[in-house]
Protein backbone atom coordinates (compact mmCIF):
# COMPACT_ATOMS: atom_id res chain seq x y z
CA UNK A 1 0.00 0.00 0.00
CA UNK A 2 1.70 3.48 -1.12
CA UNK A 3 1.94 5.93 1.79
CA UNK A 4 2.83 9.41 1.61
CA UNK A 5 6.25 10.24 4.06
CA UNK A 6 5.01 13.26 6.33
CA UNK A 7 8.19 13.49 8.39
CA UNK A 8 11.18 12.39 9.61
CA UNK A 9 13.27 10.80 12.32
CA UNK A 10 16.95 8.75 13.09
CA UNK A 11 17.33 5.58 15.00
CA UNK A 12 19.51 4.93 17.41
CA UNK A 13 22.24 4.21 14.74
CA UNK A 14 21.74 7.58 13.44
CA UNK A 15 19.92 6.01 10.09
CA UNK A 16 16.87 8.03 8.62
CA UNK A 17 13.36 6.98 9.63
CA UNK A 18 10.60 8.02 6.99
CA UNK A 19 7.10 8.70 8.90
CA UNK A 20 4.06 7.92 6.81
CA UNK A 21 0.79 9.23 6.29
CA UNK A 22 -0.98 5.56 8.34
CA UNK A 23 1.26 5.47 11.21
CA UNK A 24 4.17 2.96 10.16
CA UNK A 25 7.87 3.89 10.38
CA UNK A 26 9.89 2.94 7.64
CA UNK A 27 13.76 2.79 7.37
CA UNK A 28 15.34 4.96 4.25
CA UNK A 29 18.67 4.46 4.18
CA UNK A 30 21.37 5.08 1.37
CA UNK A 31 23.38 1.92 1.42
CA UNK A 32 25.33 2.31 -2.24
CA UNK A 33 25.59 0.29 -4.81
CA UNK A 34 22.19 -1.83 -3.67
CA UNK A 35 20.06 1.12 -2.23
CA UNK A 36 20.47 4.44 -3.73
CA UNK A 37 18.52 7.14 -1.94
CA UNK A 38 21.23 9.86 -1.89
CA UNK A 39 18.49 12.52 -1.14
CA UNK A 40 18.25 11.18 2.70
CA UNK A 41 21.72 12.45 3.53
CA UNK A 42 20.46 16.17 2.84
CA UNK A 43 17.83 18.66 4.73
CA UNK A 44 16.92 19.61 1.20
CA UNK A 45 16.65 16.05 -0.22
CA UNK A 46 14.53 15.06 3.10
CA UNK A 47 12.37 18.21 2.38
CA UNK A 48 11.78 17.44 -1.49
CA UNK A 49 10.44 14.25 -0.48
CA UNK A 50 8.04 14.83 1.74
CA UNK A 51 4.83 14.14 -0.14
CA UNK A 52 6.54 11.48 -2.15
CA UNK A 53 4.91 7.47 -1.09
CA UNK A 54 6.51 4.30 -0.32
CA UNK A 55 5.32 1.02 -0.26
CA UNK A 56 4.02 0.01 3.35
CA UNK A 57 4.50 -3.58 4.07
CA UNK A 58 2.86 -2.81 7.75
CA UNK A 59 -0.03 -1.31 6.12
CA UNK A 60 0.13 -4.62 4.47
CA UNK A 61 0.08 -6.92 7.83
CA UNK A 62 -2.40 -4.77 9.72
CA UNK A 63 0.34 -3.95 12.22
CA UNK A 64 -0.77 -1.00 15.02
CA UNK A 65 1.23 2.79 14.49
CA UNK A 66 4.14 2.54 15.34
CA UNK A 67 5.61 4.65 18.68
CA UNK A 68 9.13 6.69 19.20
CA UNK A 69 11.37 4.30 20.52
CA UNK A 70 11.59 4.39 24.19
CA UNK A 71 15.08 4.34 25.32
CA UNK A 72 16.05 0.90 27.61
CA UNK A 73 16.45 2.43 30.65
CA UNK A 74 12.55 3.56 31.05
CA UNK A 75 11.49 0.25 29.32
CA UNK A 76 13.33 -1.25 32.55
CA UNK A 77 11.91 1.41 35.43
CA UNK A 78 8.87 0.59 34.11
CA UNK A 79 9.17 -2.83 34.78
CA UNK A 80 10.60 -2.26 38.30
CA UNK A 81 7.75 0.22 39.12
CA UNK A 82 4.96 -2.28 37.73
CA UNK A 83 5.99 -4.71 40.12
CA UNK A 84 6.31 -2.50 43.02
CA UNK A 85 2.89 -1.34 41.93
CA UNK A 86 1.59 -5.08 42.04
CA UNK A 87 3.19 -5.52 45.44
CA UNK A 88 0.96 -2.12 46.73
CA UNK A 89 -2.16 -3.73 45.13
CA UNK A 90 -1.18 -7.14 47.26
CA UNK A 91 -0.79 -4.95 50.79
CA UNK A 92 -4.58 -3.00 49.75
CA UNK A 93 -1.65 0.21 50.06
CA UNK A 94 -4.41 2.99 48.91
CA UNK A 95 -2.11 6.02 48.71
CA UNK A 96 0.82 3.85 47.29
CA UNK A 97 -1.61 3.05 44.59
CA UNK A 98 -3.30 6.05 43.99
CA UNK A 99 -0.38 7.70 43.61
CA UNK A 100 1.20 5.54 40.89
CA UNK A 101 -1.00 6.61 38.59
CA UNK A 102 -0.99 10.07 36.27
CA UNK A 103 -3.90 12.73 36.70
CA UNK A 104 -5.39 11.40 33.51
CA UNK A 105 -4.52 7.72 34.39
CA UNK A 106 -7.61 4.53 34.08
CA UNK A 107 -7.93 1.74 35.88
CA UNK A 108 -10.20 -0.71 32.91
CA UNK A 109 -11.57 -3.59 34.54
CA UNK A 110 -12.69 -6.01 31.90
CA UNK A 111 -16.16 -7.78 31.74
CA UNK A 112 -19.73 -7.59 32.45
CA UNK A 113 -19.28 -7.99 36.36
CA UNK A 114 -20.64 -5.65 38.63
CA UNK A 115 -17.02 -4.47 39.59
CA UNK A 116 -16.18 -4.40 35.32
CA UNK A 117 -15.63 -0.73 34.07
CA UNK A 118 -13.57 1.91 33.93
CA UNK A 119 -12.09 4.09 36.92
CA UNK A 120 -10.56 7.44 37.15
CA UNK A 121 -7.74 8.23 39.64
CA UNK A 122 -9.86 9.49 42.54
CA UNK A 123 -12.69 6.00 42.13
CA UNK A 124 -9.65 3.82 42.22
CA UNK A 125 -8.08 5.64 45.24
CA UNK A 126 -11.73 4.39 47.00
CA UNK A 127 -11.33 1.03 45.50
CA UNK A 128 -7.81 0.18 46.85
CA UNK A 129 -9.23 0.98 49.33
CA UNK A 130 -11.77 -1.47 49.44
CA UNK A 131 -9.47 -4.36 48.71
CA UNK A 132 -8.49 -4.56 52.36
CA UNK A 133 -12.05 -4.81 53.16
CA UNK A 134 -12.90 -7.90 51.10
CA UNK A 135 -9.50 -9.70 51.43
CA UNK A 136 -8.36 -8.63 55.32
CA UNK A 137 -5.44 -10.45 54.80
CA UNK A 138 -4.45 -8.62 51.84
CA UNK A 139 -4.07 -10.82 48.43
CA UNK A 140 -1.25 -12.69 47.03
CA UNK A 141 0.09 -12.38 43.81
CA UNK A 142 2.43 -15.11 41.60
CA UNK A 143 3.86 -13.36 39.12
CA UNK A 144 4.96 -16.20 36.04
CA UNK A 145 6.09 -13.56 33.72
CA UNK A 146 6.64 -9.59 32.55
CA UNK A 147 7.27 -8.25 29.03
CA UNK A 148 8.30 -4.88 28.56
CA UNK A 149 8.38 -3.16 25.37
CA UNK A 150 7.90 0.67 24.88
CA UNK A 151 5.64 2.41 27.62
CA UNK A 152 3.63 -1.29 28.13
CA UNK A 153 4.39 -3.89 30.71
CA UNK A 154 2.59 -6.86 30.23
CA UNK A 155 1.86 -9.19 33.92
CA UNK A 156 0.69 -13.05 34.01
CA UNK A 157 0.65 -13.36 37.56
CA UNK A 158 -1.82 -15.80 39.71
CA UNK A 159 -3.88 -13.78 42.25
CA UNK A 160 -5.13 -15.52 45.48
CA UNK A 161 -6.48 -14.80 48.85
CA UNK A 162 -8.95 -15.27 51.77
CA UNK A 163 -12.57 -13.37 50.85
CA UNK A 164 -14.32 -11.57 53.75
CA UNK A 165 -16.87 -14.41 52.70
CA UNK A 166 -14.76 -16.78 54.47
CA UNK A 167 -14.41 -18.38 50.17
CA UNK A 168 -10.93 -18.68 48.90
CA UNK A 169 -10.25 -16.50 45.98
CA UNK A 170 -7.86 -17.50 43.25
CA UNK A 171 -7.97 -15.85 39.38
CA UNK A 172 -5.43 -15.76 36.60
CA UNK A 173 -4.41 -12.46 35.25
CA UNK A 174 -2.94 -10.73 32.42
CA UNK A 175 -2.59 -7.02 33.28
CA UNK A 176 -1.28 -4.71 30.76
CA UNK A 177 0.06 -1.44 32.13
CA UNK A 178 0.86 1.64 30.06
CA UNK A 179 3.42 4.07 31.50
CA UNK A 180 3.56 7.48 30.94
CA UNK A 181 6.87 9.68 32.34
CA UNK A 182 6.85 7.39 35.30
CA UNK A 183 3.00 7.47 35.87
CA UNK A 184 0.64 5.18 35.48
CA UNK A 185 -1.60 6.23 32.37
CA UNK A 186 -3.32 2.79 31.89
CA UNK A 187 -4.26 -0.18 33.42
CA UNK A 188 -5.90 -2.45 32.20
CA UNK A 189 -6.71 -6.24 33.97
CA UNK A 190 -7.95 -9.23 32.11
CA UNK A 191 -9.09 -12.50 34.19
CA UNK A 192 -11.79 -15.37 34.78
CA UNK A 193 -14.68 -12.92 34.92
CA UNK A 194 -17.26 -15.85 36.32
CA UNK A 195 -15.07 -16.14 39.70
CA UNK A 196 -15.15 -11.97 40.23
CA UNK A 197 -19.04 -12.41 39.75
CA UNK A 198 -19.31 -15.71 42.34
CA UNK A 199 -16.64 -14.64 45.23
CA UNK A 200 -15.69 -11.33 44.64
CA UNK A 201 -20.01 -10.71 44.08
CA UNK A 202 -21.23 -13.19 45.94
CA UNK A 203 -23.08 -14.22 42.54
CA UNK A 204 -25.02 -11.58 42.19
CA UNK A 205 -24.74 -10.31 38.51
CA UNK A 206 -24.81 -6.89 36.81
CA UNK A 207 -28.54 -5.91 37.02
ZN1 LIG B 1 1.52 1.79 6.84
Amino acid sequence: MQQAITGYHQDENHDWVAELACGHYQHVRHKPPFTQRPWVQTAEGRASMLGQTLACKKCELGAPADEPKVPKVVVESNRERTLRLIQAIARGDADAIADAYADDGKLHTMGNTPISGVYDKSQIRQFAGSVLEAFPDGLTYTVHAVTAEGNRVAVEATGSGRHVSGKDYVNHYHFLFTWRDGKLLELKEYMDTETVTEVLCGGVQRG
